[in-house]
Order: structure tokens, then C-alpha cells, then sequence
């Protein structure tokens, strides 16, 4: 049995064809692919506006400074996420803080922000921003979400690196119906794939210029943005400091080609987290629930060891795995364990829900083209670990 990743993209002809035809035409960058691949997924999701990026990393330091975060500004996220959902905060000088996730979702808990929120009105340390992460594919409860934080003029910058092509209430995430954007990645482990790259949706136009400036330098060509008259049909002016987050055509032709097969991505992954869910549900283990009001895009399958059953380790379960060649991960060390995080202040102790979840937690390879065999074989080592 050759080497099984937790996570890979699939590349079809047609996929190549679409690379292909915009290599062979006059435009790689900055030409009609990008706003095609734009237009393409906003309509999936039924928004107004979306904006491609480079990679999710730049589509959320872009929608933090879009939202107007600013030096010491407060941002809070989910402390089980991947490290970026809390940097682009740090990349705008301010503080970062976190909001411990519910042990059954693995998102963050409504309880828990709830009583953070009352506290820090109390301070006076509100957060600008705050950035829910679906962790898995499954959605935040999005509703409850906005509901608690409505009355503090707080944006919501969903981090949907892994939740494209879910559905939460009926609705696509990224939809943006309780929130004010939302940030996807097409990273070849994620859902859909354009090689590195990132797409911001929203239903603001305000916010959607913004975002069109800061992904390329701060530049506006549009005169309504401009100071004074423009010199000529040359004209463009800087109004801000934005960055070269560029996507390129190259990339946008291959995202636009995969999403066509989006849904059929997704509808493998349920049959394939199903067939975990019916194999392993009489090992001492804690399979992923499911939210009820959520369709998830299951990028990711997440067992947890259930200590009360096994005495088996975490570690031991792991490197059996990676030893009989299963590409088993982690998701994810909590942020604020991470040592950069510790010198802001952090310690262990902190967000003890996510700590716990960390402790066991292991992620079987789940991807569209894993075999049923290839499945049966990491269920079956997985079995004879734990018996
Ligand atoms: C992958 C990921 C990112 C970053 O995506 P890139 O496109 O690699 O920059 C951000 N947040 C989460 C939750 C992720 O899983």
C-alpha cells in the first residue's frame, strides 16, 4: 500500500486544459479568468461581491484592515485553528485574544463568547473583530453568533478555509447572512484547489472597494475614489497602503475548472466520513458530531481517543498509524500554546476545551479520491491499535 496523506487535491484533463488554454493566451495575470473565477463564486455562495487573493493568509490580513482593524484594536478567534486565522490580527498590531471552542463542535463555544463578551464590555476591551472558524467544514452557529454581538458593532470575518461548499441553515457559507465576509483558501489540501490562493466574499460595497485596493498596493483607478481630476486615462493614485496579494489567471482558470466539481467533492467525503462513522463506532473512540442546522464540507475527519474506554495514548495510536504508512495529522495545536503566542502572554491552562480536544485528537486521511480499500486499510490498522 503506497503512502495514504490525510488530505490531496484531484486534478483532472479538464482541469489541466483550463491551465493550459490560459497559458496559451495573452493574459496570465490580471486578466478575465480572475474575475470569472470571482463571479463564479460568488454566485455559488449568493453573494453581491468576491475578491481572489493569493492565499487565505492575505484574504484575511486584507479583511482585517478592511474591517478597519487597527493598532491596539482587539481580535478574538478560536484557539483550535490553524495559525493564520489569529496572525492576521498581529499583522495589524493588534491584540489577539481567544474564545476556548465547545467539545462537541470543536468551534468556538456561544457560551463562552457570550460571558467573554459581558466581560470585556465590563473593561471595556470589546474586540473590532471577530473571526469564527469552521473547523472541519462544519459551520460555527453563525445566527447565535451575530446575535450576541449585533449590539457591540463588532465585524465577523467567517474563516472558511475549510468549510467551501458547506451549508449552514439551508444557506452556502460564504453566503455571508451573519457575517460580514468570509475568507475561503484553495490550498491543495482544502476543498477545491488553484495551487496556493484565497478568495474574500462579501455583500458590502464598501467593504468589497476596499478589498480591491488592498490586494493590489492601495491603488484605485475608479475616479469616484480619486483626489482631484485624474491626469489621463493613464491616471491611477495610491489612496492607501495596500499590498501585492494577487491571485493569477493561471491559478483563478484551475479554481473556476474545480469548482464545477465542487459539490461532487463533497458528496465523496460524506460517503466516505460515513463509512468511518459506521466502521469505527463501536471503538473506544469519540467520532465527529454533527450540528443538526449544518451540512458540513468535511475537510477534515477528526477522531478523538476516548480515555475512558482505552488506555491506549494518543501518541502511541499516531505513530502506529504514520508507521504502517496512514499520513494521520493533528488538528490543531492550540494557537496560544505556540511559543510566538506564549511571549504575548499566553500559557497553558488558558482555553482548557481546546487543550482537552488537542490531547486526543488525531485526523484520518479523508479526500475524494481515497479508495474504499485504501480506507478499509487504515480502519483495519486503526482497529488492531486500539483492540
Ligand atoms: C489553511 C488555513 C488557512 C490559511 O490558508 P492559506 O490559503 O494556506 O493561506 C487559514 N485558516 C485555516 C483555518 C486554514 O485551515
Amino acid at each position: 500500500m503506497k503512502y495514504i496523506p490525510y488530505g490531496r487535491q484531484n486534478i483532472n484533463e479538464q482541469d489541466i486544459e483550463a491551465v493550459i488554454e490560459v497559458l496559451r493566451s495573452d493574459w496570465i495575470t490580471q486578466g478575465p479568468a480572475i474575475e470569472r473565477f470571482e463571479r463564479a463564486v460568488a454566485e455559488y455562495c449568493g453573494t453581491k461581491y468576491a475578491v481572489a487573493v493569493s492565499s487565505a493568509t492575505a484574504a484575511l490580513h486584507i479583511a482585517c484592515l478592511a474591517a478597519g482593524l487597527k493598532p491596539k484594536d482587539i481580535l478574538w478567534t478560536s484557539p483550535n485553528t490553524f495559525v493564520a486565522s489569529a496572525n492576521c490580527g498581529l499583522y495589524c498590531k493588534a491584540f489577539v485574544d481567544f474564545v476556548d471552542i465547545d467539545s462537541r463542535t470543536y468551534n468556538i463555544s456561544l457560551e463562552k463568547l457570550a460571558e467573554k463578551l459581558k466581560l470585556a464590555k465590563k473593561k471595556g476591551k470589546l474586540p473590532k473583530v471577530l473571526i469564527p472558524v469552521h473547523f472541519a467544514g462544519q459551520s460555527c452557529q453563525m445566527k447565535e453568533i451575530r446575535e450576541l454581538t449585533k449590539e457591540y458593532d463588532i465585524t465577523i470575518i467567517e474563516d472558511a478555509a475549510h468549510a467551501i461548499g458547506g451549508k449552514y441553515l439551508g444557506q452556502k457559507i460564504g453566503c455571508c447572512a451573519y457575517s460580514d465576509m468570509t475568507v475561503f483558501s484553495f490550498h491543495p489540501v482544502k476543498i477545491i484547489t488553484t495551487g496556493e490562493g484565497g478568495m474574500i466574499t462579501t455583500n458590502c460595497k464598501d467593504l468589497y472597494e476596499k478589498l480591491m485596493r488592498l490586494r493590489t498596493h492601495g491603488i484605485t483607478r475608479n475616479k469616484s475614489q480619486m483626489e482631484g481630476e485624474p491626469h489621463g486615462p493613464w491616471y491611477y493614485q495610491q489612496i492607501e497602503l495596500g499590498y501585492n496579494y494577487r491571485i493569477t489567471d493561471i491559478q483563478a482558470a484551475l479554481g473556476l475548472s474545480q469548482l464545477k466539481r465542487i459539490d461532487e467533492f463533497i458528496k465523496r467525503r460524506h460517503e466516505l466520513a460515513n463509512r468511518y462513522n459506521n466502521a469505527l463506532k463501536d471503538l473506544p473512540l469519540i467520532l465527529p458530531w454533527q450540528h443538526p442546522d449544518i451540512y458540513s464540507a468535511y475537510h477534515l475527519y477528526v477522531i478523538q481517543l476516548d480515555t475512558q474506554k482505552t488506555t491506549k495514548t494518543r501518541r502511541y495510536v499516531f505513530e502506529e498509524l504514520r508507521k504502517r504508512d496512514i499520513g494521520v495529522n493533528v488538528h490543531y495545536i492550540p494557537v496560544h500554546t505556540q511559543p510566538y503566542y506564549k511571549k504575548l502572554g499566553f500559557k497553558e491552562g488558558d482555553f482548557p476545551a481546546a487543550e482537552e480536544y488537542y490531547s486526543r485528537a488525531i485526523t484520518l486521511p479523508l479526500y475524494y479520491d481515497l479508495t474504499e480499500k485504501e480506507q478499509d486499510y487504515v480502519i483495519d490498522v486503526l482497529k488492531k491499535t486500539l483492540l
